[in-house]
């Protein structure tokens, strides 16, 4: 199965952990369940994401605009499940 990498922050978070999904709903559902998680730890980087992602969310043109473009990035991507082959 086709697999993509992207990072907390490249979704809107803050920091470097990866998540690796096939569909864009699944890495975007990966990122928030981290944020959640760090959040409730009281990480302060995270909760500032969280509260800029709230900000794009009140205005769903911006959010849209800004989701969509995320999902471009993702499909731009590089099949991550190759690392097997030999180089
Ligand atoms: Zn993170």
């Amino acid at each position: 199965m086709m697999m993509r990498t992207m990072t907390c922050r490249q979704l809107g978070g803050a920091c470097d952990m990866e998540f690796h999904a096939s569909t864009f709903e699944a890495i975007e559902d990966q990122s928030k369940q981290h944020g959640r998680q760090m959040i409730r730890k009281g990480d302060k980087a995270h909760l500032k994401a969280m509260i800029d992602m709230q900000k794009r969310m009140q205005a769903p043109e911006v959010f849209n605009a800004w989701l969509e473009g995320k999902r471009k990035e993702f499909e731009g991507l590089p099949d991550s499940n190759t690392n097997n082959e030999p180089e």
